[in-house]
C-alpha cells in the first residue's frame, strides 16, 4: 500500500488521513501533516495561521507582533493578499490575488482538505491574529 500524501510505500502503521481526503497515510505524513491540521481545525491555535503549501506540505506561522503585518501575509501568499470566500468560523482564508497571472501550482492540499480551487500558498489566519 502506499501513502495517499507522499506516494511513498507504508513500511510501517497506516493512519487515516481525514481531512485529507478519506485513504491511507503513513506515519510520517500522518504526523507532519494530518495530526497538525486536525489540531489546528479544532481551533485551539489562536495564536498562528496555518499555510498549506502547493507541495503539500504545511506549515504555521506566528505573527512578529500581536497580529500579522500585511507584508507578513504578502510573505506567506507570495504577493499581494485576495481574501478568499471559504468561510472557517473564526478565520480568514488568503490566497495570492494574482496566483494566475503568475501561473501559480494548483494547491491540491486544499482542494482536498476544504474543496478550494486556489493556486499557491493558501493561509488560514485565526481573526484574533489579522490586523
Ligand atoms: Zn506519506
Amino acid at each position: 500500500m502506499t501513502c495517499s500524501l507522499c506516494n511513498k510505500e507504508i513500511l510501517s502503521d497506516s493512519h487515516n488521513a481525514h481531512p485529507i481526503g478519506n485513504e491511507e497515510c503513513c506515519s510520517e505524513c500522518n504526523s507532519s501533516s494530518v495530526i497538525p491540521l486536525r489540531l489546528f481545525l479544532s481551533g485551539i491555535y489562536q495564536d498562528k495561521a496555518l499555510v498549506l503549501n502547493t507541495d503539500n506540505s504545511i506549515s504555521f506561522i506566528k505573527p512578529k507582533d500581536t497580529a500579522f503585518e500585511l507584508n507578513e501575509l504578502q510573505e506567506q501568499v507570495k504577493g499581494y493578499i485576495e481574501v478568499y470566500p471559504l468561510m472557517i468560523p473564526g478565520h480568514i482564508v488568503l490566497v495570492n490575488e494574482e496566483g494566475l497571472i503568475h501561473n501559480m501550482e494548483f494547491n491540491y492540499l486544499a482542494s482536498r482538505v476544504f474543496g478550494m480551487k486556489a493556486v499557491g500558498p493558501v493561509m488560514i489566519c485565526p481573526e484574533a491574529i489579522f490586523e
